[in-house]
């Protein structure tokens, strides 16, 4: 495994090995399909299959699957094998182009938000010939989107193309006002940091709420966190190096482009950083990666956590979303560019986000928002629920400049002119960045730090695709018009949508706030966000740009409400299992034990202090018949449920009734944590979790 290049994507069904087995005319119309995205049509398909199968045979597969994202936000996949019987009692390899383009896995299970009904099973997958095939564990996976009967969406890959071409679309409208005809395509790249734990197996065996809520439900802050900023970027343990290692291994034989590694803030934590590529690839690579990532932590006895926050009192973790425009002719959107036209350009584009984001700064929230997630936003180690937007230092001055109508003042060795307007080269925000913004412009991209670890790209990557084109489609239309010049538009927008601009500390109080005063919105939880995805305004922006049906937005939002009363409620579930079970029993021991050696000093004689077993016994007592309390209180509540036929009438009892109830159980299981001798605790506390590797 020494030379990378000799196995870099040889599990890929790529671009080189299509140009070497394909047909030359085939090649070059599958090409067009993938660029233009003109329709394949069925005797092409069937040549490309057969290449196509005798390939992945050749790479050990046996079967074939059409590779989707539902909206349960991991992927599916249906294995079909591609033996076809011929007489004789013998079967020959098979794969048609008809299995290859479509296919309908009976796929009444997956989340469809009311939009499929459940006598019409049915749906489809069709293949995404802009995302390679490729071969893992056996089988031959093909991209695909996955569709009802109907035509409807199910899933996450059907927008997020959507959201790609309408933006694409809508840029190269304003590129024309620029001249840049030679454009025909703009690209939307992305680059996703993946932030992640590792357990130690055993370990992680022994905690119920690990496996069954994939967070701790339960466990006291440790002697030693995360306080001496001593893991960060620290060097890597022999275990988890040799994770690493196979990891990129991996992730390199499947093309995916894993560059940067090292451990993040909390003990445990890691990242792994990926070279940044087109979005829907972007996107299948982190399905991808994180579908890795479980699998080679189990060949070394790990556990790879992706939770949001699988520990209270250390960081959680996020996926970074990087997220730029380039055309075609291979030039980022956002690089401010040498000449005054190139500036006033990149001006535009910068502009068009900063609008964006101020103005559908809730659906962007939405597009973050998962049970898990909330657990992160805002606890004061990751972004709050509060969107806002850095752009640093020299930026916000060239902003300011503009807004003002003054000259941008000389600043170290950086100057510019706003009125010949050739813009400085300003530092490319590197080491010196605010890593408390949840968006952050640095240097030629914007880094999304919301977005979970967990969660797939799609959604933020939908979001954010449709507000910008939605911005761009109306400034173009402006221009076309004459009814404003490019100028003017710049400095109206930019003056306009100030507030969205932050640069200091996002993690303050005085934040919170401040942005409050700015009229920002504070959308704490998933159950306080949805309901923006069903206003006029965002059903409005979708359909307007043909991302979301009406209906299909209605199913999202079904789903991911049902998502989060389900998920909660297992969560409560799990808690009680593990009070009255484990902690309860445990506890009852250790008292018992206590009172023994009480009782046996009582009968030893006055000379026997047992002033200690008294003051313990004392508190033991108190704190069981507490943690009994909360029990019961937590049981009722859920045994009570939600009676509403409204599933945000649901949502909102679990977040104010439901996980109120289990913080306060957990409160006084957490203290008892602390009193009880390890001997009788029921399982490995979180110094065992956090160190243990
Ligand atoms: P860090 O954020 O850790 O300082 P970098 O800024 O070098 O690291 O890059 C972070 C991520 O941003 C990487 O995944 C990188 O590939 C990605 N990235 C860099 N340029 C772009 C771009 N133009 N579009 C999208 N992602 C990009
Ligand atoms: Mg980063």
């Amino acid at each position: 495994m020494s030379d990378v290049k000799n196995y870099f994507g040889s599990m890929v069904f790529n671009d080189q090995v299509m140009r070497e087995r394909l047909p030359k005319d085939i090649y070059k119309a599958l090409h067009k399909t993938v660029e233009r995205g003109t329709p394949l049509d069925i005797s092409m398909a069937n040549v490309i299959a057969t290449v196509m199968k005798d390939w992945a045979i050749e790479k050990g597969a046996t079967h074939y699957t059409h590779w989707f994202q539902p909206m349960t936000g991991v992927t599916a996949e249906k294995h079909d094998s591609f033996i076809s019987d011929i007489p004789g009692g013998q079967v020959i390899m098979e794969f048609s182009g008809k299995e290859l383009i479509k296919g309908e896995p009976d796929a009444s299970s997956f989340p469809s938000g009311g939009i499929r009904a459940t006598f019409e099973a049915r749906g489809y997958t069709s293949w995404d010939p802009t995302s390679y095939a490729f071969v893992k564990d056996g089988s031959l996976c093909i991209p695909t989107a996955f569709c009802s009967y109907g035509g409807e969406a199910l899933d996450k890959k059907t927008p997020l193309l959507r959201s790609m071409e309408v933006l694409s679309k809508q840029a190269l409208r304003i590129l024309k006002i620029f001249k840049k005809d030679d454009v025909r395509r703009v690209k939307i790249t992305v680059g996703a940091e993946q932030e992640y734990f590792l357990v130690d197996r055993e370990i992680y065996n022994k905690r119920k709420d690990l496996m069954y809520a994939g967070r701790t439900l339960y466990g006291a802050k440790p002697p030693k966190g995360q306080e001496m900023d001593d893991h960060y970027f620290g060097s890597i343990k022999t275990r988890v190096s040799a994770y690493m290692k196979e990891l990129d291994e991996e992730l390199w034989k499947l093309g995916i482009l894993s560059k940067t590694k090292h451990n993040e803030a909390a003990p445990a934590q890691h990242e792994l950083a990926p070279i940044f590529t087109t979005t829907n690839i972007a996107t299948d690579h982190n399905q991808l990666t994180m579908e890795m990532m479980q699998k080679v932590a189990e060949r070394h006895g790990l556990v790879c956590l992706l939770h949001e926050k699988p520990f209270e009192g250390v960081n959680g973790s996020g996926k970074h979303n990087n997220w730029s425009l380039s055309t075609d002719t291979g030039v980022n959107l956002f690089e401010p560019g040498d000449s005054p036209e190139d500036n006033d350009q990149f001006l535009l584009f910068l502009s068009a986000v900063i609008k964006a984001v101020d103005d559908y700064q809730e659906l962007l929230r939405v597009s973050v928002a998962t049970p898990s997630n909330d657990h992160r936003l805002g606890a004061n180690e990751a972004p709050p629920a509060i969107i806002s937007m850095f752009i640093g230092d020299d930026l916000e001055a060239i902003v300011k400049s503009i807004i003002d109508g003054t000259h941008y003042e000389k600043k170290e060795d950086y100057t510019m002119e706003v009125g010949v307007k050739v813009l400085p080269k300003f530092r490319k925000d590197t080491t010196d960045r605010n890593r408390t913004s949840p968006l952050a412009f640095t240097g030629n991209k914007f880094e999304f730090r919301m977005p979970g670890s967990k969660a797939s790209i799609a959604s933020p990557n939908i979001y954010m695709n449709t507000i910008v084109a939605e911005v761009l489609s109306d400034f173009a239309t402006q221009l076309e018009n004459g009814e404003t010049t490019v100028s003017e538009l710049i400095k109206k927008t930019l003056t306009d949508h100030q507030r969205i601009i932050f640069n200091g500390n996002n993690y303050s109080d005085e934040w919170v706030t401040e942005a409050e005063k700015r009229g920002l919105a504070n959308l704490k939880t998933t159950a306080d966000a949805l309901p923006v995805l069903i206003t006029k305004k965002s059903i409005d922006l979708f359909t307007k740009h043909g991302i979301f049906t009406e209906n299909e937005l209605h199913a999202r939002y079904e789903i991911i409400l049902e998502n989060y009363v389900k998920t909660i409620n297992i969560e409560a579930a799990t808690m009680l299992d593990i009070a009255k079970r484990d902690i309860l029993p445990a506890v009852g021991k250790y008292i018992k034990d206590v009172a023994d050696t009480l009782f046996v000093k009582k009968q030893l004689g006055a000379e026997f202090n047992s002033d200690v077993e008294k003051a313990l016994l004392g508190k033991l007592s108190e704190l069981n018949s507490k943690l009994y309390k909360n029990i019961e209180l937590l049981e009722t509540a859920l045994e009570k449920g939600c009676s509403s036929e409204d599933i945000l009438a649901c949502a909102v009892y679990c977040k104010d009734d439901i996980l109120v109830k289990m913080a306060n159980l957990r409160s006084v299981a957490d203290t008892l944590e602390t009193m009880v001798s390890e001997e009788y605790w029921p399982m490995p506390v979180y110094g065992d979790l956090l160190f243990g590797i």
